[in-house]
């Protein structure tokens, strides 16, 4: 008997399918998990296709096509038909170092709404240093340029570290000149590969402090241009983000061999089954599956989050968070300066202020 939900949630607003982990790229920081899911195991088009027409029946509204890179598959520009089809919100995002004009005209044509396109750094050779791929910031470059050339609203994503952070105002102006109506300033968030190299990624507080200046002092001069959205790395924060917007709250992730999940990280929480959409539909995995259903609300709460009148706004934090660094995915979030955990973030700053070690490049086992 599934499990029963009194009140029944809210569909979700946005499907995230992850197409494929293959990559050109091997970013320290990819959010697709250390085991990385192989061609063999990836959902077929006509899978794809029924998962689309399920995710339009529950009430998503939008679909973002992703991966690894989803350009690597050769079925995308049918895909993005059938979701446009469907009357869903298209959006690609993409590391910008395959295909090129015509690709993405096709994918235009086919009724493709947005693109996501993510650099390393503006400074050519530390972006393929991070990237793990020598040529690839000139890839993306050309890339941009295509994307601005067809018309469709262009978005920059710009992952910044301790190892890159210095030229945030750089890489504002850069998301500028390369036409972008909006640039994501995003920290890394430390699962998977990030996790993995955590101590040669996270940031010192000043190197923070000053990025955060830069941003305000260019939000200012370019008010009415460019949108600039800023992510800070929650572990120099005080309190939790809203990680996902709650648990089983807004977002359905399918990854690359089928499996649903609430966020990027969730397949690593033990004694969860996840359900795959190759044996049940998206609406029983929404509405019923006790993988959905185990974090939702706040009834799943222990003390401090239960009593907290910030439990319905940030929501307990990240569950994986809190099983990667205190053991246990039902606690507080460590993050958060109440939680008995707490001094495990504390640790992990201390940690940053050493010199960092090498990467760890993101690699198929
Ligand atoms: S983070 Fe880097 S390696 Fe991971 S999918 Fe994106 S571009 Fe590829
Ligand atoms: S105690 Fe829990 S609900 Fe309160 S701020 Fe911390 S993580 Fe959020």
């Amino acid at each position: 008997m599934p499990p029963r939900v009194d009140p029944p949630p809210d569909p979700p607003l946005a499907l995230l399918a992850e197409l494929t982990h293959r990559c050109p790229l091997a970013c320290p920081y990819c959010s697709n998990p250390v085991n990385l899911e192989r061609a063999s195991a990836e959902l077929s088009e006509e899978d794809w296709r029924r998962v689309l027409t399920e995710a339009a029946a529950l009430g998503v509204l939008q679909v973002h096509f992703s991966g690894g890179e989803p350009m690597v598959r050769r079925e995308l520009v049918a895909l993005v038909g059938a979701a446009s089809g469907l009357g869903l919100y298209s959006n690609l995002i993409t590391s910008g170092t395959l295909g090129g004009a015509r690709e993405i005209a096709a994918l235009a044509d086919a009724g493709l709404k947005h693109v996501q396109l993510s650099f390393q750094d503006v400074v050519a050779d530390n972006a393929d240093r991070i990237a793990g791929l020598a040529g690839a910031y000139e890839r993306k470059t050309r890339f941009a340029d295509a994307v601005r050339a067809t018309g469709l609203p262009l978005t920059l994503n710009m992952v910044v570290h301790r190892q890159n952070l210095e030229r945030v105002p750089d890489m504002i102006e850069m998301a500028h000149t390369l036409g972008a109506r909006r640039v994501e300033i995003a920290h890394v968030q430390y699962y998977a590969w990030a996790f993995t190299n955590r101590a040669a990624l996270l940031p010192t507080r000043q190197q923070l402090d000053d990025a955060t200046r830069a941003v305000e002092a260019a939000r200012q001069r370019l008010k009415g241009v460019l949108t600039i959205d800023y992510v800070v790395p929650d572990y120099h924060g005080r309190r939790p983000k809203s990680c996902m917007s709650g648990w089983g709250r807004q977002f359905l992730n399918v990854t690359p061999a089928g499996t649903a999940v609430p966020c990027h990280a969730a397949e690593t929480l033990p004694g969860l089954a996840f359900p795959s959409v190759r044996t049940s539909s998206l609406s029983d995995i929404w509405y019923r599956s006790e993988a959905f259903n185990r974090f939702r609300g706040t009834d799943w709460m222990a003390e401090p989050c239960r009593s907290c009148e910030r439990r319905e706004i940030d929501w307990g934090g990240c569950r994986c968070q809190a099983l990667l660094l205190a053991g246990d995915a039902g606690r507080t979030d460590p993050v958060c300066a109440l939680s008995p955990d707490h001094g495990l973030v504390e640790a992990a700053l201390q940690e940053a202020e050493q010199a960092p070690p090498a990467f760890v490049y993101r690699r198929f086992s």
